[in-house]
């Protein structure tokens, strides 16, 4: 199992290394949301995430049935998201273990921020790696 936190760890969570997908996302809205400058993520099966601490602390932001994000209550820090049916996605930031599935490639590179340079050798991508409409 890996284990995975907020901030101020009121919340923690457990998932298998069992990652479908992991990529850099490298957006304006991701670099707003992290005040960094990407956000690396991985892709999980919903049912396989687990909360293990904190689960009356969570904040849903959205529709809870729909998509929606989850956030720690206290820190604010996000955990996860619903990028698509079935799956969340997860901050790897966020993951104290180490995932076995490492980041494949950078994406939204069109949109990165002019300070940062990548310095490695992953595939770049101007927007999605894959055809617009299945993420
Ligand atoms: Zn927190
Ligand atoms: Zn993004």
């Amino acid at each position: 199992m890996l284990r995975g936190r907020c901030e101020c760890a009121a919340v923690a969570y457990e998932v298998p290394d069992e990652f479908v997908a992991a990529y850099i996302c490298h957006c304006s809205n991701c670099r707003a949301m992290t005040g960094s400058a990407f956000l690396p993520w991985g892709d999980i099966e919903r049912e396989k995430l687990t909360v293990t601490k904190g689960a009356e602390s969570v904040l849903v932001d959205g529709e809870p049935d729909a998509n929606h994000a989850m956030r720690c209550g206290k820190c604010f820090s996000l955990l996860y998201w619903t990028p698509r049916d079935g799956f969340f996605r997860v901050p790897y930031g966020t993951l104290i273990d180490e995932p076995g599935l490492k980041p494949t490639a950078h994406m939204f590179v069109g949109s990165k921020a002019p300070w940062y340079e990548i310095r490695d050798d992953l595939p770049q991508h101007d927007g999605y790696p894959w055809t617009v409409g299945t993420g």
